[in-house]
């Protein structure tokens, strides 16, 4: 079976209306997938490929009464020899763009080689799908190429772009697309898709420290990021108290694991904010104490939210060629100061 969406009921919601434009009749030429990282956005891109790909369709227990429309308004079936194909990413007629390798951008080249090659006749007879991912990435230049292929598609051509910030594009370009918004889980969704995907485990410890992104949380070691959290806390508790040297923490940060650290220093800083106090206060003080917090919290509260911008940036910036090390460094001495 190759059901990408097994056990993802935010994502099978998701599927209602594409189902239903194919069925009719309507395969729009462009799809816009809206999805933040690690909920799967990419599994239904595949999905979408298989919907106009798939060569049979699931019989089901209600199938024997359906029309051939209805039973087309279905689903994939997740098993002939295309579906599979589709999943394991060797269908002949998906062409897959991506940022090239140390670049943050898919270029112009690359848009120009895929709208040549959907220009071409499929293998399969049918549809020709093209997967972009992540689509905000395309340059402009990029987008502009892709644009005057939305403008005049080949027929029976799918391009299916994949977004977590679709602000990011042209509106010339979204306006052409089929938007297709997947919501974020609930915890107890993302806890049963690891669970079924993964297997039991200290699934919960991981999403309270990544946020929502069950396909994000299935590559990790739940052990070792419950570790690294509670290092990282410890690690912040000692920088700013003095005990702790942010020149070699930055060192050691940047040279392993920096994604995930910045996560927990970001998760590590909302805390201290919530809590409206200097991450000095113990929470026993507070407890203690019928004062409102004094002047200088408020400052550092202040201060507590740009250093949060400040790591926020460095994440999104990960992907160009920084000097991590120095970058984290200016970021753990403001903590201290
Ligand atoms: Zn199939």
């Amino acid at each position: 079976m190759s059901d990408p969406l097994a056990g993802a009921s935010w994502l099978e919601e998701a599927t209602g209306p594409l189902a239903a434009a194919h069925a009719a009749g309507r395969t729009p030429h462009a799809v816009l997938i809206q999805a933040a990282p690690g909920i799967g956005g990419e599994r239904l891109a595949t999905w979408t490929a298989q919907l106009v790909l798939c060569t049979a369709r699931r019989p089901g227990p209600l199938a024997a009464g359906l029309t051939r429309a209805e039973r087309a308004a279905g689903r994939p079936c997740g098993e002939c020899v295309s579906c599979r194909r589709v999943a394991e990413g060797r269908h002949p007629d998906v062409a897959s763009v991506r940022p090239i390798e140390d670049s943050q951008q898919i270029r112009i080249e690359q848009i120009r080689e895929l709208c040549a090659d959907l220009a071409l006749t499929s293998h399969e007879g049918g549809f020709k799908v093209a997967v972009i991912d992540p689509a905000d990435t395309l340059n402009r230049f990029a987008a502009n190429a892709l644009l005057k292929t939305l403008e005049e598609p080949p027929p029976r051509t799918l391009i299916v772009l994949l977004a977590a910030q679709p602000s990011r594009l042209p509106a010339t370009l979204i306006s052409r697309c089929q938007r297709v918004r997947v919501r974020p889980p609930t915890r107890a969704e993302s806890l049963g898709w690891l669970e079924r995907a993964r297997g039991v485990g200290e699934w919960a410890a991981v999403l309270e420290v990544i946020g929502e992104a069950p396909m994000a949380a299935a590559g990790l070691d739940p052990a070792a990021v419950g570790a690294l959290r509670a290092e990282t806390s410890r690690t912040l508790d000692a920088i700013r108290s003095g005990a702790a040297d942010p020149v070699a923490t930055a060192e050691r940060w940047s040279r392993s694991e920096l994604p995930l650290r910045l996560t927990c220093l970001e998760n590590w800083l909302t805390d201290c904010i919530r809590r409206g106090l200097a991450p000095s206060a113990r929470p026993a003080e507070l407890r203690a104490t019928t004062h409102p917090p004094r002047a200088d919290s408020v400052m550092n509260t202040r201060a507590l939210f740009h250093l949060l911008d400040g790591v926020r940036g460095l994440k999104a910036a990960l992907a160009a060629p920084i000097n991590r090390s120095l970058a984290l460094e200016s970021l753990l001495r403001s903590l201290r100061e």
